[in-house]
């Protein structure tokens, strides 16, 4: 039974067993918390954070007391020296709960060494899933979804910017991208110049008041920008690298029609790549009376 409006959630506040437990926290709607994650912090015998005020404030919230339990820092500029403390916490027996600014630990965001360290001494390693602007971004742009590869934030140093371009440019998987409000107007022409016309999305402020996304090719894109300053939080997902999906599907074609119809090849290839079958289809079609 769901709770009505206005009624608190239960939350279970039970003994957990010794280990890590990253928990994602909202990237904007403070009510898309999980339970669980809401469980995790209320039952944790220790909280660490990247920024301490946004958890006390997300767990005042939702009600979760602190109590006497210790909340502590942990970020990129403490991590080397606050990390064997956590882990010979875990390691003595105690439940840590640890959660980023916003979204889920890890994703660009501290708790790698965290993880990697802990699996390393043997300790329990558990996730709380939940938001993370990369998937809400996914589920909004209208690209496909099938494959996609989560690029971080650009580098901003000049050659390593090109190496990183030029290495994305020809990757068969639709593209996710973070960048600064300050620098996307610069990195969708920079994307437009280096991958030619592809579809995209800008994403800004997913799960928040303005929440807006602008969907069009690179090019356009790139010409709103200009015109336009954008605000807030924002996520780029450009559309995958068709030429090297023209190969694959060619390919794919070639060998389903060894033994197949043009109707049949063209819908195992269109559900196994993916792609359209109108599209998929028109190329069989092709390709047989190429043959
Ligand atoms: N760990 C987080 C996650 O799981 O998405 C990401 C942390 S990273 C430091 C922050 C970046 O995520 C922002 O600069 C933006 O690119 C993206 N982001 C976070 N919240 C967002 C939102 N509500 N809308 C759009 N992008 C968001």
């Amino acid at each position: 039974m769901f709770p009505q409006h206005g009624q608190s959630v239960n939350i279970e506040k039970k003994q957990l067993p010794a280990g890590l437990y990253f928990v994602a926290t909202p990237i904007g709607t403070a009510r898309d918390i999980t339970l669980r994650a809401l469980d995790i912090l209320a039952s944790a015998d220790v909280l660490a954070a990247e920024d301490t005020r946004t958890l006390r404030h997300l767990m005042q919230i939702h009600g979760v007391a602190l109590g006497e339990r210790p909340l502590i820092a942990y970020n990129d500029h403490n991590g080397a020296s606050v990390r064997p403390r956590l882990l010979a916490m875990i390691a003595g027996g105690r439940s840590v709960a640890y959660a980023s600014e916003a979204g889920t630990p890890l994703i660009s965001d501290p708790g790698f060494q965290l993880s990697r360290e802990a699996l390393e001494a043997g300790l329990p390693v558990t996730s709380a899933p939940g938001p993370s602007a990369v998937v809400a971004a996914l589920s909004v742009a209208g690209l496909p979804t099938d494959r996609f590869l989560f690029a971080g934030f650009p580098p901003a140093a000049k050659g390593a910017r090109g190496t990183w371009l030029e290495e994305l440019r020809t990757v068969p998987a639709t593209l996710v991208i973070y960048e600064s409000p300050r620098r996307v107007a610069r990195l969708v022409t920079e994307l437009a110049a280096a991958f030619g016309d592809r579809e995209a999305a800008v994403c800004r402020e997913l799960t928040k008041r303005f929440e807006e996304v602008l969907r069009g090719s690179l090019g356009t894109l790139a010409g709103t920008l200009q015109d336009r300053s954008l605000k807030g939080e924002i996520v780029i997902v450009i559309d995958r690298n068709r030429a090297s999906e023209t190969v694959d599907m060619e390919g794919a074609l070639r060998t389903a029609l060894a033994d197949m119809s043009v109707k049949d090849a063209a819908a195992t290839v269109a559900e196994a790549l993916g792609l359209p079958r109108r599209k998929v289809y028109q190329a069989a079609l092709d390709l047989a009376k190429g043959d």
